[in-house]
C-alpha cells in the first residue's frame, strides 16, 4: 500500500524566495553498510513519497551516488544540498569538487551547496568559487555549516558574502546553544536555519528523556517526533533527520503534523533547558 503524503502546508523559505517544507532528509552513514543500500534507497524514496522536498548531501559522504539512484525520477521536485569539503575549497578546488558531486548524482545542478566547515583557503576565495558556480549554474545559491557567529560575520563582510543562504549547524533539544546569539544572528540575517543530527544521531529516540516520553504519549507520537517537531517549532528552521529505514522516514516526515503547544514547550524548556550565556558551537 502507499503510504499517503503527510498533510502540511508548512514552509521554510530561503533568501532566494524558494521554500521547502521543515523536515527533509539526512544522508550520512546511509548505505554505508552495503547490504542495507537498497533499503537506504528505498528510504529516501519512502520520505519523499511522504512530502519530503529536500536532501541532504556532500561530498565527504561517499554516498551521492546512492542519493543520486534515490531520487532518479523525482529529481525537480527535490532541493538538493551538497557540501564542499573545506581541503577543495580553493577557488578551482570547489569548482572541480562541485563537478564531480554533480556527476555522480546525476544531476546538473544543487539547489544549494554549502562549504562544510572552515578550512585552509581564505573566505573570501571560498565565497568566490560559490559564487562563480552559480553564474555557471551548477548551483542555485550558496551557504556554510558549522559556522559561529564571529565565522559568520566574517563570511557577511566579504564581497557577495550577504547571498548567503544559511547556516547547517547542530541543533537539537540537547544542544539548544545557539538559541542564544547563532540563531537570532541567522534570523536577523534573512537565513533559515537548518538543524543536523535533530535526534542526537537516534539517542533522542533510542533513550528518551522521560518528559519528551510523556509528551509523545499525549500527542500520540513517538520520543523522535516531538524531537523533530521542536527542532522546527520556530517556522525559520529545517530539521534533517537521516533513516536509512523507510519507517523510520515516514514516521519522521509525520512529525510535520504535530503542533506542540506552548505547555509542551515550556515542560521542554524546564527539561533541556535554553542557553543563558555563550557557549561555542559544538560540532559533530
Ligand atoms: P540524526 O538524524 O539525529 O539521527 C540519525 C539516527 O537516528 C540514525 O541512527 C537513525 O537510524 C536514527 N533514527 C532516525 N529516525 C528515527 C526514528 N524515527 N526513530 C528512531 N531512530 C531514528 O543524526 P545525523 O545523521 O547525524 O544528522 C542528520 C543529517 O544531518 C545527516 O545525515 C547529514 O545529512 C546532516 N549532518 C550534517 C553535518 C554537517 O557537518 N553539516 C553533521 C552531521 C549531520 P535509522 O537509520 O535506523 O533510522
Amino acid at each position: 500500500m502507499t503510504p499517503t503524503m503527510t498533510s502540511t502546508d508548512r514552509k521554510v523559505t530561503f533568501p532566494d524566495g524558494r521554500s521547502v517544507r521543515p523536515i527533509g532528509l539526512g544522508t550520512w552513514n546511509l548505505g554505508s553498510y552495503p547490504p542495507l543500500r537498497e533499503q537506504a534507497v528505498a528510504a529516501l524514496r519512502r520520505g519523499i513519497d511522504m512530502g519530503a522536498d529536500l536532501v541532504d548531501t556532500a561530498e565527504m559522504y561517499r554516498n551521492e551516488d546512492l542519493v543520486g539512484k534515490a531520487i532518479e525520477g523525482r529529481r525537480e521536485n527535490i532541493y538538493l544540498v551538497g557540501k564542499v569539503l573545506p581541503t577543495n575549497a580553493s577557488f578551482k578546488g570547489a569548482i572541480e569538487a562541485c563537478e564531480r558531486s554533480l556527476r555522480k548524482l546525476m544531476t546538473d545542478r544543487f539547489d544549494l551547496y554549502l562549504l562544510h566547515w572552515s578550512g585552509p583557503f581564505p573566505i573570501d576565495e571560498t565565497v568566490g568559487a560559490m559564487l562563480e558556480l552559480q553564474r555557471r549554474g551548477l548551483i542555485l545559491s550558496w551557504g556554510v555549516s558549522n559556522m559561529d557567529v564571529a565565522e559568520m560575520d566574517d563570511f557577511y563582510a566579504t564581497a557577495g558574502g550577504p547571498t548567503c543562504a544559511t547556516d547547517q549547524v547542530l541543533y537539537n533539544l540537547a544542544y539548544r546553544g545557539i538559541e542564544y546569539d547563532l540563531k537570532p544572528w541567522l534570523t536577523a540575517h534573512g537565513m533559515p536555519l537548518m538543524a543536523y543530527s535533530p535526534i542526537l544521531q537516534g539517542r533522542l529516540a533510542e533513550s528518551p528523556d522521560e518528559v519528551v516520553e510523556s509528551i509523545a504519549r499525549e500527542h500520540g507520537a513517538t520520543a523522535a517526533q516531538i524531537a523533530l517537531a521542536w527542532a522546527i517549532r520556530d517556522g525559520h528552521t529545517i530539521a534533517i533527520p537521516k533513516s536509512g529505514t523507510p519507517a523510520h522516514a515516514e514516521e519522521n516526515m509525520r512529525a510535520l503534523e504535530i503542533e506542540l503547544s506552548a505547555e509542551d514547550l515550556d515542560r521542554l524548556d524546564a527539561a533541556f533547558p535554553p542557553p543563558t550565556k555563550k557557549t561555542p558551537l559544538f560540532t559533530i
